[in-house]
């Protein structure tokens, strides 16, 4: 057996399974078996039905009387049943799962295991997993849950597997250095559980393969990175200081060690890829700013992409009012800028320093001349390929330095992993004077009496609002205001404030006209989608209301309250919530702390990197099993890759492990 066979060639696999099995990514034998169950089932301890309590049950018996059955609301099947033993019988239901009539057969004893409840005026037995008796190991009563991959249901996972049962004996090990047991056995005993034990003891051998693959590939990301040639930019500390003495504020000390950790990077002639991050109002543009001029002294260009228009054009006025008077030249572009071939040229030849975008400036024509920094802010996915983009422009054949900034810190456990080819600069104090944020959540029935009088209160004082809404039109389906709605509610209200929206559907002209005017104070509240999220900068918002706050992830809530306590005023954010439910950890969490890092290392708990990171969409947060906030596991793995890398035949020897990782080599880098 050779694990990059193609699965048909596992016994029981025919062409019509192997084809449906290959549209779900499983197209050798090693897919198949890395196909693990999601979770086990256990039937230990069936309970007689004479016995049967309302809650969570096993039972085990024969089933008869199965059929189906159109509910009334459309797109509902109801499939029915008897399940009987020698002391009594129960209904069973399921829903939408019409197979389950062929699944049994009438003489057959099978497990059942699920809720038994009141539905319908009627105790029933409500979607149950189950599973022959007859493969079920009695000591464990173990049965593992594969996820149903088109016609193949997580019971034909279990047959399958089980045809291929002695073949798990040939499959040779990934990796050279695991203290703890064998990939054959840890991949025999996810599928053929014999106990919980040995199905912890199989997650975490997996789990630190997966681990070892990512960290492995980061590092050698890292290797491949140093490998390119980068223009060197030596450290002009006299125009430097001067410009420094220009600024209307003293930088704070966190950023004059990251602006100076990027200075020493630059200087070499390997390309930079530092990540910077720092809470929202950290100041991060000013040490973009001191990075480009650095570079720009040196008669290179440099881009800064924002993620979007709005973002993009902020940063072209703070920078161009910031470098104009040291003789930068600074070119916004973006989908809305006129004369565009006009100004393309003039990047091209050369004639533009410091050239502000969104990311299409990468993927489009434009040129450089002489390209020797890029400086990525907030949430952007910068690949092997992007790089590989900026190297083409860049006639010298030099790659650019990267710097990216985000306001997500990510956590220690990720930046060891998925992130370990970056160095990481930290921003973990504010300028001095600001005022924090105070954070409360409130039921939306709240909202006359405690917020609204605060609204007025803030509008009095000559502050401003924000309020985001999840939806911008109203949907008849669901209770969220939408932008509109809540704008005209809004205007209602307060019929003397000047309240406008913006979102993401309205033409980039429009936006920034709006968003200027709020810049500008000529908006008191603005009701806004997540639009409003990275990196927009109007210190006089001091309130921000953030409705259906449920509905969004820690990381992101506060990232939209960075928005406001950006100025020296006390700032307010509400968190609306909809409906009764008591409010979730996450707000409560939110309510209690400001501190991003604190929050980013709680929502990793609570909702996994996948979540939160999703943009890294090529699937190296879609760990199978690592947790990545197994601290301890990922240091093991860290330590042996160390080891494993200190030997280069190893490259050549453990092809299986080196061809697994060009998956995570793809993506490198940042989100
Ligand atoms: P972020 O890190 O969220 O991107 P910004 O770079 O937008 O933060 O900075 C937030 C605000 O703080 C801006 O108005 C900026 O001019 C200001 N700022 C930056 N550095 C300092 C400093 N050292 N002292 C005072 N204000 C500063
Ligand atoms: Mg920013």
């Amino acid at each position: 057996m050779n694990l990059f066979d193609s699965v048909d060639t596992l016994k029981g696999i025919g062409p019509k399974t192997a084809e449906t099995l290959r549209k779900f990514g499983i197209k050798t034998v090693r897919d198949f078996f890395y196909n693990l169950p999601k979770d086990y089932d256990n039937y230990e301890a069936p309970t007689s039905i004479s016995q049967v309590r309302p809650g969570k049950v096993v039972i085990r018996g024969k089933i008869d009387s199965l059929s189906t059955r159109r509910a009334r609301k459309r797109n509902l099947s109801i499939t029915e049943g008897v399940i009987r033993d020698n002391t009594g019988a129960i209904k069973v239901v399921w829903f939408n799962q019409n197979y389950r009539v062929r699944q049994f057969s009438p003489e057959k004893e099978y497990y059942f295991t699920g809720n038994f409840e009141l539905k319908n005026g009627r105790y029933s037995l409500i979607s149950p997993s189950a599973a022959e008796v007859a493969d079920i190991d009695p000591q464990t009563g173990l049965s593992p849950i594969y996820v149903a991959h088109g016609g193949l249901k997580s019971h034909d996972f279990r047959r399958l597997v089980a045809n291929s049962r002695e073949k798990f004996s040939e499959i040779p090990d990934l990796l050279p250095t695991v203290k703890s047991g064998t990939r054959k056995n840890a991949l025999f005993y996810a599928h053929f559980p014999n106990s919980e034990k040995t199905i912890q003891g199989a997650r975490d051998y997996l789990a630190y393969e997966e681990l070892f693959e990512l960290i492995l590939a980061a590092k050698l990301n890292r290797q491949e990175n140093e490998k390119l040639k980068a223009a060197e930019i030596p450290f002009d500390k006299a125009k430097i200081q001067e410009f420094v003495a220009s600024l209307p504020f003293k930088l704070t000390n966190a950023q004059r060690l990251a602006a100076w950790e990027i200075f020493q990077d630059m200087e070499k002639g390997t390309p930079m890829n530092r990540l910077l991050q720092g809470d929202v109002g950290s100041g991060k543009t000013m040490v973009a700013a001191l990075a480009a001029y650095e570079a720009i002294l040196q008669g290179h260009q440099v881009a800064i992409l924002a993620p979007t228009a709005i973002l993009a054009t902020q940063h072209y006025e703070g920078l161009n009012r910031t470098l104009e008077k040291f003789g930068v030249k600074t070119a916004l572009l973006t989908g809305a800028t006129k004369k565009k071939s006009e100004l393309k040229k003039e990047i091209a030849r050369g004639k533009i320093d410091l050239v502000i975008g969104t990311h299409a400036l990468l993927t489009d024509d434009t040129e450089f001349s002489n390209l020797a920094l890029v400086v990525i802010d907030e949430q952007h996915r910068f690949g092997v390929e992007q790089r590989q983009k900026l190297l083409l422009k860049s006639p010298s054949g030099l790659a650019p330095h990267l710097l990216a900034m985000t306001a997500t810190p990510i956590p220690r456990s990720l930046q060891l992993t998925v992130f370990g080819d970056l160095d990481v600069s930290i921003l973990n104090e504010l300028p001095k004077g600001r005022q924090p944020i105070t954070t409360k959540i409130l039921t939306e029935l709240e909202t006359k009496e405690t917020l609204y009088p605060q609204i007025q209160g803030t509008i009095q004082a000559g502050q401003q609002v924000y309020w985001i809404c999840k939806a911008i039109d109203d949907d008849p389906r669901t209770e969220t205001t939408s932008v509109k709605s809540r704008c005209t509610k809004l205007k209602n209200t307060f019929p003397r404030a000047k309240v406008e929206f913006l979102h993401g559907r309205m033409k980039p002209a429009e936006k920034d006209e709006i968003m200027e005017k709020f810049s500008r104070g000529e908006i008191q509240i603005l009701v806004s989608t997540t639009v409003v999220e990275v990196g927009v900068d109007v210190p006089n918002a001091t309130l921000m209301t953030i409705e259906n706050a449920e509905s969004y992830g820690l990381a992101q809530l506060h990232q939209l309250r960075g928005r406001v306590g950006r100025g020296n005023k006390a700032s307010f954010c509400y968190l609306l919530t909809s409906g009764d439910m008591r409010p979730s950890r996450r707000l409560k969490e939110l309510e209690k702390s400001t501190d991003g890092f604190y929050l980013a290392e709680v929502d990793l708990k609570l909702r996994g990197p996948g979540e939160i990171y999703g943009a890294l969409q090529h699937g190296a947060l879609d760990l199978r099993i690592a947790s990545l906030s197994d601290t301890k596991l990922i240091r093991r793995a860290q330590t042996d890759v160390v080891q494993f890398l200190k030997n280069p035949d190893n490259m050549v020897k453990y092809k299986e492990l080196m061809s697994g990782i060009s998956k995570y080599q793809q993506l490198t880098t940042l989100n």
